[in-house]
């Protein structure tokens, strides 16, 4: 079976505290059993994450589909800039806000830009405009920032939990839907 993940990632290259923000954001969730406080190898990558607990039921539009059992199922906390791509999903539409052409079939080496840490900007390969990576329109949605959410193999997140997650971090988010 192939692993999917939802991500929720704020919409800031660079996340203002962002350890103390996951720790809050972690206490959180931890306080409504939607996972367990200890991590454990529970996530695809070298380290640990934090293991599905029952409340997840609540916060799940399709609790029945929660990968409860499965080896990969815990939330993955990041916090070092990453590129949040949606994998096998790919990218069907990336505009520019500038020449407003698509560019999601141009050589993708222009997102080393943001990658690489040398700029929260992209610049557009037909423009040549510099702009903030957050400017341009993804689709799906993809995620560029220094702290993100990762929940693996869950199914659909509820609209409130969304809402609330967005509260806590008190800024606009991604939501990225990663096939592997
Ligand atoms: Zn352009």
């Amino acid at each position: 079976m192939s692993d999917h993940s939802i991500s929720i990632v704020p919409r800031q290259s660079v996340y203002p505290d962002k350890e103390i923000k996951a720790k809050e954001i972690l206490d959180w969730l931890v306080s409504l059993d939607i996972v367990k406080p200890t991590t454990s190898d529970c996530i695809l990558s070298s380290t640990d994450g934090y293991p599905i607990s029952e409340g997840a039921r609540t916060v799940s539009s399709d609790p029945d589909l929660l990968p409860f059992g499965l080896w990969t199922s815990g939330l993955e906390i990041i916090t070092e800039r990453q590129v949040f791509h949606t994998g096998q999903n790919g990218m069907e539409g990336l505009i520019c806000p500038n020449c407003k052409q698509d560019i999601a079939n141009e050589d993708w080496d222009f997102l080393s830009e943001w990658g690489d840490n040398k700029s929260n900007h992209l610049t557009c390969p037909l423009c040549n405009v510099a702009t903030d990576i957050h400017q341009f329109k993804f689709t799906p949605e993809w995620g560029f920032s220094d702290l993100g959410f990762t929940f693996w193999n869950w199914s659909s997140l509820t609209d409130s939990f969304i809402s609330d997650f967005k509260q806590k971090l008190g800024c606009d988010i991604n939501l990225v839907y990663t096939w592997i």
